[in-house]
């Protein structure tokens, strides 16, 4: 009668682990590409389900990032992001979805987020060049609570698709992460890539989106920011033209400006960043990823 009982017993143990007829919370499984997260990196996280999941999102870094249906049916992504100053860390992520009937799903893993050795870059410049009169100094803090608060909206719509490609072809001449010091005091990192172009060379989008944000900033000079959707945003900065208005609904590939020097730039070159969800993160590293992904 004993060996009866712990027959029965047994039978529900072992058949989730088998992978078959498995409860709501194994049928959801991820992963994450690329294995290897490093500070500044973007990377996708992945989910197969059920194809009629009503809704669908992960919690990475205390956010909400929802997912969209992926390329096969009952597969699901997003783009997250780790910002450059981000703590290196073993990160809680959690993946949870509601299906048919209210059903819940959900499967948490964690993310190892890796430091990086961003390189340093030590000038002495004189004290005329560097301090900011008060009068400047207003306008730096309020153009960057500007820019602040921008960043932190998150519009649900997606309006860009599939690869992103770079604005301007030409090598990277200041790289991202390039922490500079500056007559012995810290500044800010550098939160995008340089990338070499010449005076007037087109600036083209990097993937579908709307301009959310055109002027003339102190540091920027004549800058371009896009709203791709799902608070994914990209920026030009340093123009000498600036082609499109605030509101634009723009394309791959759109004109958005033209290279030039304006603001705090030594000479004609493009500043671009992304920003994820408040994330400042390496274009270079999110072009990348993004050649995985299908139009
Ligand atoms: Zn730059």
């Amino acid at each position: 009668m004993k060996k009866i009982l712990l027959f029965f017993c047994f039978i529900p143990l072992f058949l989730p682990s088998a992978g078959n007829a498995a409860g709501p919370e194994t049928q959801l499984r991820v992963e994450v590409f690329p294995r290897k997260i490093r500070q500044g990196d973007v990377f996708l996280v992945r989910a197969t389900g059920p194809a009629s999941l009503k809704s669908i999102h992960a919690e990475f870094q205390g956010k909400k990032f929802s997912l969209s249906s992926g390329e096969r049916q009952g597969s699901y992504e997003a783009l997250i992001g780790v910002d450059l100053k981000a703590k290196p860390a073993r990160v809680k992520m959690k993946v949870m979805a509601k299906g048919d009937g209210g059903k819940g799903y959900s499967k948490a893993l964690t993310v190892k987020v890796e430091k990086v050795d961003f390189p340093v870059q030590r000038l002495t410049l004189p004290r005329s060049m560097v301090d900011l009169d008060p009068k400047t100094l207003e306008r730096v803090n309020r153009e960057s609570k500007k820019l602040k608060a921008l960043f932190g909206g998150v519009r649900e719509e997606r309006l860009w698709k599939g690869a992103f490609s770079r604005p301007v072809e030409g090598e990277v001449t200041t790289g991202f992460g390039l922490r500079r010091v500056i007559n012995g005091q810290r500044k800010s990192p550098h939160t995008g890539v340089d990338l070499r172009a010449d005076e007037g060379t087109p600036v083209l989008a990097c993937n579908g989106g709307r301009v959310a944000l055109v002027g003339n900033f102190f540091f920027s000079g004549k800058s371009v920011i896009l709203d791709h959707g799902e608070g994914l945003y990209s920026m030009y900065f340093h123009l000498s033209e600036i082609a499109v208005g605030e509101g634009d609904r723009i394309h791959t590939g759109n004109l958005l400006g033209r290279v030039g020097s304006t603001g705090r730039s030594t000479g004609p070159h493009l500043h671009w960043g992304i920003i994820i969800r408040g994330a400042r993160v390496d274009p270079l590293s999110f072009l990348r990823l993004t050649k995985h992904l299908q139009d």
